[in-house]
Parts: C-alpha cells; structure tokens; sequence
C-alpha cells in the first residue's frame, strides 16, 4: 500500500503530476484549500470589511470555491449568486436547490436571478433571436456577456465590495493564450489579481486561478457534492479558438506536468507592475444603461447587441438606479 507524502498515515489517492506528491483524500483536501487561501492572501483579494458576491453556476468550481471561502471567512461575509440563463435542459431547479441547500449549511445565503428578469429575454431567446436575423454571435457571446452584467449589478445593489468566481488554473491559461493569439493585451494584463477594478467598478477576485480543473473535479467528488453535470447544448455548437486552445494545453501538461501552472506563475512575476496600472482606469459610460464601457463605444456591448436583435430598451435600463431590482427565488 502505497502512504500519502504528506501525513504519512493513511493510503496514498490522488496524485498530483504538478509536484509528483501522492495524497490521502483528507490531506489532498487540505492541499487544495491552502492553495486557494494562500492565492486569497497574496493578492488580498479577501480585505478587512469586505463583503464577497460568490458567482456560484453550480458546478464542480463553484463547489469548491463556496466551501474554501465559508471555511476560511465568516458567513455574514459572503453570499452567493446564481444566475439563471434560460437555457432549456441546462439550467435544473434541482441544481439551484441543491447548490442553495450547501451553502445554507454553511450559512451563506444564494440569490438565484435570472437573465430573462435582468434583461427581458433569455439567453436562449436572444440565440434564436440572433439566429432568425441571421447574426454571427455565438450563444456564448450573449451569455458571457449577460451574466457579466448582472454579476456587476447584483454586486452594487447587495453593496458586495470583491466579486468572486470560479474559474480555475486552466480556464485562466486558456484564456491568456486566447488573448495572446488576439493581440489582447489589456485582456492579458486583466488576468493578473493586481490589475483591480476599473473607475467605479467591484473588484473581481479568483481564488481557484491555481487549482487545476482536474483538482476541482476529483475535490468535488471525494467531498460527495451534488454538482451540476448537465452540459449546456450550445457547448459545441461553435467551435471556437478557445476549444482548439483547450486540447493542446491538454496535451502539453500531459507532456510536461506543472506547465500551465508555471504559465501563470511566470504571468504573475512579469506582469504586475504593468497589470496595477489598469487599476482605477477611467472608463466610458453606456448611454444607454449607464453602465461602464470602454470609452471608445457610446452603447456597451450588451445593449448593442440587444438592439440588433430588436430589444432596444432592455429591464435593466429601467433598474439602472439599482431600486427596482428583483429577485427570482428557487424555492
Ligand atoms: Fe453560456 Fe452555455 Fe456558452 Fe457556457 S457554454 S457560456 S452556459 S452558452
Ligand atoms: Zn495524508
Ligand atoms: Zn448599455
């Protein structure tokens, strides 16, 4: 029987191919969370009297990003969204309710709300929408962008002052090479925790950014969490640069264990000094919603796409003084 590296006791489990170290669960466990509270610590993402908006899908990450926070914060210091989309056959209330019935147990209480209520339609109906008309957006350009948006409105009306999400080490690198092979390079700097929030903006946090989507997943199931399994259909519908991006990542840490972890590391040594200076940049305004936009547009890119599939005074223009928000309960 082969013992864990680390406490030496019980049967070795997980094998982490980053660092060579076979674990017990408990001590894998353990590993995981101190990772992400050391990344928390590093970069203060969590400061004294701060309130954490925790964008929660109810999947594998959003587990663990839930459990590591509510272990390491008190509870009257965070809460949980969760945003509903519209897509039939993807979004199950029995998701919402189990992940709404985890966080209770830690005393953290989740918003469910809704893309339909926020902007008027839903994410699906904006894709058939889109489609009839003959436009080239993907379903996840719509998505992507809605939940954004209602993550930034649902942090200022709660008065949440960090904005987590759950996107792991690979999502991170993924979308660094993504913005690379873009010549993105605001894009890259905005992956580095220094880069802050723009002018009048909530700062987003990412305490998963060095667990790998492997080590979510095998966290997940050791803990025995009712994770979202369902896949969105519109997954595969385009395939886009970050797929093809997404497998030959794969293929290189295959090749070289710890390669997408050293990518990031490298990514924090070098571009800090740069990424601290995008820190409360002076941004535009939506004429339209009155929401933060790059300078350069008069429409944001959410109300300009909803007026080119006929939606030109979208819910959220009539919220935009943060009173007449509403709330979509799971229960
Ligand atoms: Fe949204 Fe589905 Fe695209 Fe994910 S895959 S961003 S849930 S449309
Ligand atoms: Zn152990
Ligand atoms: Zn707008």
């Amino acid at each position: 029987m082969v013992l864990c590296d680390k406490c030496g006791l019980r049967r070795a489990r997980v094998f982490q191919a980053h660092n060579g170290l076979r674990l017990c669960e408990e001590c894998f466990l353990e590993d995981v969370r101190a990772r992400v509270w050391g990344e928390v610590e590093r970069w203060r993402m969590v400061e004294p009297g701060d309130v954490v908006l925790m964008a929660l899908s109810g999947g594998k990450d959003s587990y663990v990003l839930l459990e590591s926070l509510a272990l390491k914060f008190k509870s009257s210091r965070l809460l949980g969204l969760s945003i509903v989309e519209g897509i039939p056959g993807y979004n199950r209330v029995e998701d919402v309710r189990a992940l709404v019935e985890t966080a209770k147990g830690y005393g953290v209480d989740v918003f469910v709300v809704s893309v339909k209520e926020f902007a008027g339609v839903s994410v699906s109906e904006m894709v058939s929408e889109a489609k009839r008309r003959g436009l080239v957006e993907t379903a996840c350009t719509f998505c992507g962008l809605s939940r954004r948006r209602v993550m930034d409105y649902y942090a200022k009306v709660f008065g949440a002052t960090k904005l987590a999400t759950a996107h792991n080490l690979d999502d991170e690198v993924q979308t660094l090479i993504v913005n690379i092979m873009r010549g993105d390079t605001v894009g890259v700097l905005k992956l580095h925790p220094n880069s802050g929030a723009p002018e009048g903006g909530v700062r987003r946090i990412k305490p998963l950014r060095k667990i790998y989507e492997w080590e979510t997943a095998t966290y997940a199931m050791i803990r025995g969490f009712n994770i979202q399994v369902t896949e969105c259909p519109f997954i595969n519908e385009n395939p886009t640069l970050r797929a093809g991006v997404r497998s030959i990542l794969y293929e290189i840490e295959k090749l070289k264990p710890g390669s997408l972890l050293k990518a990031l590391q490298h990514l924090d040594e070098v571009l800090g000094g740069e990424a601290s200076k995008l820190k409360g940049a002076k941004i535009g305004v939506c004429s339209r919603c009155g929401a933060p936009t790059s300078s350069t547009r008069t429409l944001c890119k959410l109300c300009e796409l909803l007026e080119a599939i006929g939606i030109g005074e979208p819910n959220y223009v009539k919220f935009r003084a943060g009173r007449e928000f509403k709330l979509l309960s799971s229960n």
